[in-house]
């Protein structure tokens, strides 16, 4: 039997770091993966096929020019869903070549099949062609994922009634959509497609959604979803989706029904833990499917196996999944690693896109901390006029004791990319004067940043803060 140093079950972003890691500090790596190419759920279904989605829509609508050439503007009239594929083809392509790449240059082992555990240092792999051997590792780490939650109830057909990762073999453009669940990933492929023009209704449990994030902002995205046209059916539950005369159609427990051509079921993803036989290992998952790990080291109860990515839950990003992957490594193979950043950003990939670091003012207010807010709108910034840019704000939040800046929250063009400047100042404890002191490119969007440190400047001056009774003040955070 043959064995490593190092195995790690999974190839997406948190095991593909952890094997490169290792296998850069000179031990030897096998990484398992069940799926026809390397990659995870990251490449093949999720973060990448989102995107590119995403991407080819902006471009193939003109959607980002409509600012200034009207609401009817269009770079290709009839958009099909082989439009959208052929990019997604040729970017997933070019992906899995950088990570064979990436692999093969780092000596890191491949090797095609399921994993299950037999005992804590020995795994069975399985080939889809049904050929069986067994391998052995020193360390381990389970990078296994997520895959969608798909209640038996629901009649997935894979052609009208899809889920999160058969959306991205969409069969044919729709031209209406009921989207089931506003998280993250149903709120970004809702927006997605009322870009397209497809008529879309968002449908989920709760009265508000993506709670997580500054309130005020989310206010003015559901503003832009509204004004599109975006059906919002929120706050009532599903009572039950079936197929009425080839159309599927959701039955709401307030009695509304909402009929479309497609609908895409969003409503959460549970760990792909079940097939791994987690008791040989000496392992329990929760009841999603989840492992329970030390967040500082990633090891799980079993001290030689770590688990990192989806599989051991929030915040379920690829950007974080890699650090952990990385963390897991280094402590593996005693590596010291200073500790992960308090705040990381957070990227929604809607139309408007949504980005956010630190505190959102409710995270504020529940500390009690003494703050002042300042907001930027991108049509005040000359760049935002070039691009012809009629929404997209910035809101900053800072300590009105010490000034230092708690929070950037950013809805509209680039947030996902401006939110790194903030991100940068916040951890490393920068203040207003940060923003007020520095020269910024002209014109540039990032000008946001100098306008909504401004705004908050003059507020301070004029003393028209709100601050929290002394009691409920949370100093350490500011
Ligand atoms: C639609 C969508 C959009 C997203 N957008 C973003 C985004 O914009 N930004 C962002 O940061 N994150 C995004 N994410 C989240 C991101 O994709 C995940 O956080 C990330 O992929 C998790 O990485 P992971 O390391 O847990 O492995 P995964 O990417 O989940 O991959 C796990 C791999 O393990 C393999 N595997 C499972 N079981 C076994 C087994 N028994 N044996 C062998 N192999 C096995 C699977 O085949 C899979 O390849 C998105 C997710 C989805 C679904």
């Amino acid at each position: 039997m043959l064995s490593y140093d190092f195995l790690v079950i999974g190839s997406g972003p948190s095991g593909r770091r952890a094997a490169i890691q290792a296998a850069k500090l000179g031990y030897s790596v096998l990484v398992i993966e069940k799926g026809r190419r390397v990659g995870g759920v990251s490449v093949h279904t999720g973060t990448i096929p989102s995107k590119t989605m995403r991407e080819t829509v902006l471009n193939l609508t003109g959607y980002r020019e409509r600012g200034f050439y009207g609401r009817a503007y269009r770079v290709k009239k009839d958009i099909a869903a082989e439009d959208l594929m052929a990019r997604l083809h040729k970017t997933l392509d070019h992906e899995v070549d950088i990570l064979e790449h990436q692999f093969a240059r780092n000596s890191v082992r491949t090797m095609a099949g399921r994993a299950v555990f037999v005992d804590p240092h020995t795994v069975e792999v399985t080939t889809e062609g049904g050929e069986i051997s067994r391998v052995q590792g020193e360390k381990i780490l389970i990078a296994v994922g997520t895959r969608p939650y798909r209640p038996p109830e629901i009649p997935f057909d894979g052609q009208h009634i899809l889920d999160s990762d058969e959306i991205v073999d969409l069969p044919k453009l729709p031209r209406s959509l009921t989207v089931v669940g506003a998280g993250v990933i149903g709120v970004e492929y809702a927006t997605i497609f009322s870009a397209l023009d497809v008529a879309v209704s968002l449908v989920d449990a709760k009265r508000s959604f993506l709670d997580f994030i500054d309130h005020e902002i989310i206010e003015d995205f559901t503003h832009q979803l509204r004004d599109r046209g975006m059906a919002m059916r929120l706050g009532s539950a599903v009572a039950s989706i079936t197929m009425e005369d080839g159309w599927p159609t959701t039955v709401l427990e307030s009695g509304r029904r909402v009929r479309s051509q497609m609908l895409l079921y969003c409503a959460g993803r549970v760990g792909a833990t079940d097939a791994l036989n987690l008791p040989a290992a000496g392992l329990t998952a929760d009841d999603r499917g989840r492992l329970h790990v030390n967040p500082q080291t990633l090891q799980s109860e079993v001290p030689h196996i770590y688990a990192a990515g989806d599989a051991i839950g929030f915040p379920s990003l690829a950007s974080t999944s890699m650090e952990q992957g990385r963390i897991a490594a280094c402590h593996a193979f005693q590596q010291p690693m200073p500790p992960a950043p308090e705040f990381f950003p957070y990227g929604i990939y809607a139309v408007p896109e949504i980005s956010t670091v630190g505190m959102s003012e409710e995270e504020v207010q529940r500390r009690g901390i003494p703050y002042e807010c300042g907001i930027a709108r991108f049509r005040e910034t000359s760049r935002g006029h070039i691009m012809g840019l009629e929404t997209g704000m910035m809101k900053m939040i800072f300590s009105i004791r010490t000034h230092r800046l708690l929070g950037v929250h950013i809805v509209g063009e680039g947030a996902t990319e401006l939110i790194h400047i903030g991100q940068a100042v916040l951890n490393l404890k920068g203040k207003l004067e940060y923003f007020i002191e520095n020269t910024f490119n002209y014109p540039t969007l990032a000008e946001a940043y100098k306008i909504a440190a401004l705004d908050a400047y003059n507020r301070l001056a004029r003393g028209a803060a709100p601050v929290a009774p002394v009691h409920q003040q949370d100093k350490a955070a500011e």
